[in-house]
């Protein structure tokens, strides 16, 4: 885990200075001791029910954070064809325990996971169910099915990661649903197995999680009553991490217990007695706080009240500052007691003034060539990292135990204009 031992930040039981010496800035750094931890945590909160968890790949991506995590035991939730393709090159095994999300869903990405003999569909709109027993047909296939019900209830988060609303374009409507089970169950190739839902990311009140079962459950009913056999429920992703606590580098475990467990229950009560395997897609709760994004500061500069701090890390290595209004954690690498602290903006070299890490906030005060660690970017940090200013993705390592494993090496400049010939 990230803790300062003798005013060091450390990963696991390695220091941060001596990796960046060897790996470099900006430099993403994951801890396996916390992904573990919480692994466990969130996995434990449902023992006693039929479950499966079916990672997010798109939180974060990385192979061997996969790998990791289906050693756990982890299933995968995929949302593209490319996604498929990183479980089939991490854990092959585990395409059986894979579920694929998404409102467009290609024909190649529909073939390919009917090829993989995946474990659900969800689908999402009329046109898709036509063309999956459309494609299942044609390949000898059978492909397992739940609707991706949109159950109109609003997720209290940031208005670009709210996705269970009416007027969104995910899913499909619950009042529709009766009518696209029957229309399913008609095809000999597609075998009607279950609901799914997915409300948003970064949700940290569980009362719309328990609005959205209540919803499932009583539509679970209805299904089954006329005559579907409805397995599983899938419950989606979007349990919210506390970006913004204050003591400490990351969330105590057993806060996450108790948020884990508050959130376990308002999923399983509304399903009591149904008998379903439940389905969990988690991939922020998991991942965000076992990553830190190492920077250096290059610069320091005063334009008229503002105080800068220019680090090489910028929106392309994390966007989240600039896409949602993300509030990660700063800290210096080497704390110093004696320094004073002060409101600084934290900006990279990128030529948009959207460009910022951080924006008016208290820092212990720092100097260039010094650095520092931004909290809480395991997950949508290097998976919605770009190139944009033609810069180098930065190097991702895993720690575990006393080991360091580059994870995926810096980019070089062939990398980047390869494609262009
Ligand atoms: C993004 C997504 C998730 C994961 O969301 P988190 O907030 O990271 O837990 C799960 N399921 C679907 C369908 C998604 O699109």
């Amino acid at each position: 885990m990230f803790h300062y031992r003798k005013y060091i930040l450390h990963c696991d039981s390695l220091p941060l200075p001596t990796l960046v010496e060897k790996y470099g800035t900006p430099l993403y750094l994951y801890s396996s001791e916390t992904l573990r931890a919480r692994y466990g945590v969130f996995q434990g909160a449902f023992k006693g029910t039929r479950h499966s968890v079916c990672y997010s790949v798109k939180a974060n991506s990385n192979l061997s954070l996969m790998k990791l995590l289906a050693r756990f035991g982890a299933g995968f939730d995929v949302v593209s064809g490319g996604e498929l393709h990183r479980v089939s090159k991490a854990a092959r095994g585990r395409l059986k325990q894979t579920v694929f999300s998404g409102v467009g869903k290609t024909q190649a990405e529909i073939d390919a996971a009917l090829r993989a003999s995946i474990l659900l569909f969800n689908v999402e709109s009329e046109g898709e169910l036509e063309l999956l027993a459309a494609r299942a047909t044609k390949l000898r296939r059978k492909a397992r099915v739940a609707f991706r019900v949109n159950p109109d209830v609003p997720a209290e988060t940031h208005p670009y990661i709210s996705t269970g609303l009416r007027e969104h374009k995910f899913g499909v409507a619950i009042a529709d649903a009766s009518r696209l089970y029957r229309q399913a169950a008609r095809s000999k190739h597609i075998e009607v197995a279950g609901v799914s839902v997915h409300i948003g990311s970064q949700i940290t009140d569980v009362a719309p999680f328990r609005a959205t079962m209540e919803r499932v459950a009583e539509l679970v009913l209805e299904l089954r009553q006329a005559g579907h056999d409805i397995t599983y429920v899938d419950a989606g992703g979007g349990l919210g991490i506390d970006y913004e606590q204050q003591e400490g580098i990351s969330e105590p475990i057993e806060t996450f217990k108790r948020r884990a467990s508050e959130y376990a229950k308002a999923v399983l009560e509304p399903l009591q007695g149904l008998n379903v395997h439940l389905l969990l897609e988690p991939g922020r709760a998991l991942v965000a706080p076992a990553g830190v994004l190492v920077t250096r500061l290059l610069y320091r500069k005063q334009n008229g009240a503002k105080q800068f701090l220019i680090t090489d890390a910028a929106m392309n290595d994390l966007l989240r500052p600039a896409l949602y209004g993300a509030q990660h954690g700063i800290v210096p690498v080497t704390r110093d007691p004696g320094r004073s602290r002060e409101t600084f903006d934290v900006v990279g070299p990128i030529c948009e003034t959207g460009d910022f890490l951080a924006r008016d906030r208290v820092l212990t005060d720092a100097e260039p060539g010094e650095l520092l660690a931004l909290l809480d970017v395991g997950a949508y940090g290097m998976a919605l990292a770009s190139n944009y200013n033609t810069r180098p993705r930065a190097a991702e390592v895993l720690v575990e135990g006393r080991r360091a494993k580059l994870v995926r090496r810096r980019e070089t400049f062939s990398d980047l204009l390869a494609p262009e010939g």
